[in-house]
């Protein structure tokens, strides 16, 4: 485990905000977070009060992709093809 500084983003229906300066214990094994009861509580009170904009210390502009249309689904060779 290392200490590490983190950036998460969490979503709250159709709104996402990003939230920096977190610290929080890394396992260097899998990657996975450990928060302490404080650093908890802090998310969880700032989650609560539904992130408001005016505590924001900053606003980003996210651009938003669809893959609706990218999805390439490979043809399928049909079974007549096939000759021993
Ligand atoms: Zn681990």
């Amino acid at each position: 485990m290392i200490a590490k500084t983190m950036r998460t983003a969490i979503w709250q229906g159709d709104r996402v905000a990003i939230v920096e300066d977190i610290p929080a214990q890394v396992c260097t094994a899998c990657n996975e977070q450990y928060y302490d009861g404080p650093v908890s509580d802090a998310l969880r009170r700032l989650a609560e009060e539904g992130f408001p904009t005016r505590l924001a210390k900053s606003e980003i502009l996210v651009p938003v992709f669809s893959l609706q249309g990218r999805i390439r689904v490979p043809k399928t060779i049909p079974e007549d093809v096939y000759v021993d």
